[in-house]
């Protein structure tokens, strides 16, 4: 039984404080805080007031010290942005207190996406005698834990993987993106990196275009080439990968506003000056989309997040699929928000059970890959998100 303080009241908040309200035997005393305290008094309404909100900027060190100092929290959940990473981390130093997120940090001037910053704290969380658990997510998060379940239970040696993210739901709206635009449109249009033979391999963004069948019933989609940062750690963790691929769909429409979106400026993450003062294209944007938390209840269909991992058992070449199927009004049906904030908000939650539980323990910083999978997939599926396991050959992409 333990405290936990979640921070971030956005799509993924709402999912996390919900499970967690769901576990009240892992999750004794539960305290919501993000920037905007309405948000957090809204989800907890939602919960019949059983959790404690708070405001906090956790762009603010000494604030968000002072915060976990009076919640006294076993465990920090970060589901902020990723700008807010190493702010909270330094507070869970100063405070000795275990910390989760969902996403790597990035800083606000630059759409770069690795762990450097994140991994330079091995050291002083380990010192500290604490333990940070990295993108516990779906992906990253349950993609990484799909392929260390490869490399564990059906291939003695994995040699290639393809993240397939599908999101074959539908909203109606004319254009939208099914998480915080900010941060989905910075990472849809960074330049897409793979891994082949020892070395990330440039190309440019979603340029590389190939049509994937996707399984019960979702039937082929077109899927595009693009960064994502699980492959960092994956093929640091499991060396034997010489190639790492991300495939996302993407339908027309979307690709199309995306296009003009870019061609007049809109996506830019600098400053500009209007009217006498200074803005960023993208976060005028942002304030002009539909709010992914509006989507809610307009979203119908399903996602279908795996990974195809090839390699050899036994000496023969053997081919893997590893993926979830969400129903996106089933997830609106039970905590009131879209698939693709519930697929998020539940790896968080049962990483942070993890962590409480003890199953996975260690001190510094984690990565998913480096746990056992089996773990982590036994409390995964009762949780609302079961995996399926499909031994076949598919083509290469
Ligand atoms: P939202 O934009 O919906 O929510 C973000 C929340 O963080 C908001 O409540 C926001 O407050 C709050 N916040 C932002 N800045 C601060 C701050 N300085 N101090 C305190 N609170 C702050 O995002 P999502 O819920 O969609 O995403 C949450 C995280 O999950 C992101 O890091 C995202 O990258 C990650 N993610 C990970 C995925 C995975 O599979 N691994 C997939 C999807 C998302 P306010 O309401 O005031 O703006």
């Amino acid at each position: 039984m333990s405290k936990v303080l979640i921070i971030g009241a956005g799509g993924v908040g709402q999912v996390v404080t919900h499970k967690c309200v769901q576990r009240r035997d892992i999750f004794s005393e539960i305290t919501l805080a993000s920037r905007t305290k309405a948000k957090c008094d809204t989800i907890a309404a939602q919960l019949d007031g059983s959790i404690r909100t708070a405001r906090v900027d956790a762009d603010n060190v000494p604030e968000l010290v002072a915060l976990i100092k009076q919640v006294q929290p076993k465990l920090v959940i970060n589901v902020a942005l990723p700008y807010q990473d190493l702010h909270i981390m330094d507070a869970c130093l100063e405070t000795g207190v275990d910390y989760l997120d969902t996403a790597n940090y990035e800083p606000l001037d630059t759409a770069r996406f690795e762990y450097s910053w994140q991994w330079a704290y091995q050291d002083r969380f380990k010192e500290k005698g604490i333990m940070a658990l990295l993108g516990s997510g779906f992906d990253p998060g349950v993609t990484n834990v799909y392929t260390a379940l490869a490399a564990k239970k059906y291939l003695d040696v994995v040699e290639e993987i393809d993240i397939i993210d599908a999101n074959a739901g539908s909203h109606g709206q004319p254009f939208a993106t099914n998480f915080n635009p900010e941060i989905n449109i910075r990472e849809v249009t960074a330049t897409c990196r793979h891994w082949e033979n020892g070395q990330f391999v440039e190309s440019a963004p979603l340029a590389t275009k190939r049509v994937f069948d996707f399984p019960e019933g979702i039937g082929p989609m077109n899927i595009y080439r693009l960064y994502h940062e699980e492959m960092e750690s994956i093929v640091r963790h499991i060396p034997t990968i010489k190639k790492a691929q991300f495939w996302m769909t993407f339908s027309d429409n979307y690709l199309k506003h995306l296009e003009v979106l870019q061609n007049v400026g809109m996506t830019r993450i600098d400053e500009v000056e209007f009217g006498g003062q200074k803005i960023v294209p993208i976060q005028f944007l942002k304030a002009l989309l539909p709010d992914p938390g509006s989507l809610g209840p307009l979203t119908k269909g399903k996602t279908c997040i795996g990974v195809i991992a090839r390699g050899t058992k036994d000496g023969k070449r053997k081919q893997v699929y590893i993926y979830n199927i969400c129903d996106h009004e089933a997830c609106y049906k039970e905590v009131q928000s879209q698939a693709i904030s519930y697929t998020t908000g539940v790896p968080a939650v049962v990483g942070a059970i993890m962590m409480l539980t003890g199953k996975w323990h260690g001190q510094g910083v984690w990565n998913m890959e480096q746990f056992d999978p089996e773990l982590f997939l036994e409390v995964l599926g009762p949780m609302g998100l079961p995996t399926v396991v499909v031994e076949g050959e598919w083509p290469e992409l």
